[in-house]
């Protein structure tokens, strides 16, 4: 049976009227800022100090597009008579984001916790050479880094706390039955004498 004459128009305002009264989801960026996960992955931060240069991030980047340069230092000896040591220094530390696909890695296999993901994203650029990030870009996202979260409190202890309580407690184990022994024979014994 052929459809009567005006039904398409029908149904086409009928859409038009359930979409209008459906809640908009459209997200007004920028005028209202989106609610994002607190462990987005916006952009890397990097805590310098923690960092060996022992290149691992920039050798498993699937993207090549971690760029480090470091030179050799020698340390002298710690004691008189002991081995002169030799020490990675940092010269250069920078990431291009506009090779960069978020995947994590680097920060997953760095060894010493020097690098970390920040929700930040606004950090577009009309020049695409303004996306490589040096170390000093890399740091001050150090401050947007959120707080890591709490320790489940059913978690097993941390062997490091652990072994740090075991001694405390061993010190203060000492330290009472230090100040309860008796006082020594003879102790006081000038004073019944005199
Ligand atoms: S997130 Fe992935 S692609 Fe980006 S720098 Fe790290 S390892 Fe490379
Ligand atoms: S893996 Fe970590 S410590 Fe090693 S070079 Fe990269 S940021 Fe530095």
């Amino acid at each position: 049976m052929a459809p009567f004459p005006g039904s398409g128009l029908a149904k086409g305002l009928a859409v038009t009227l359930r979409t209008m009264t459906r809640k908009t989801v459209t997200e007004q960026y920028p005028d209202a800022q989106p609610e994002l996960a607190p462990r987005t992955r916006g952009v890397i931060g990097l805590f310098e100090e923690n960092c060996t240069v022992c290149m691992l991030c920039a050798r498993e980047c699937p993207d090549w597009c971690i760029y480090i340069d470091s030179h050799k230092e020698t340390v002298p000896p710690a004691a008189p008579g002991g081995r002169e040591r030799s020490r990675n220094v940092l010269d250069r530390f920078a990431i291009d984001f506009s090779l960069c696909m978020y995947c994590g890695i680097c920060i997953e296999v760095c060894p010493f916790d020097a690098l970390f993901w920040s929700p930040e994203f606004e950090y577009a650029e009309t020049d695409i050479h303004e996306l490589t990030h040096e170390r000093d870009k890399l740091r001050e996202w150090m401050w947007t880094v959120p707080a890591p979260p709490a320790l489940d409190p059913a978690a097993e202890e941390p062997k490091e706390i652990a072994a740090a309580r075991k001694s405390a407690e061993k010190l203060a184990a000492a330290a009472r039955a230090e100040s309860a022994e008796p006082p020594a024979a003879g102790a006081g014994s000038e004073g019944g004498n005199a």
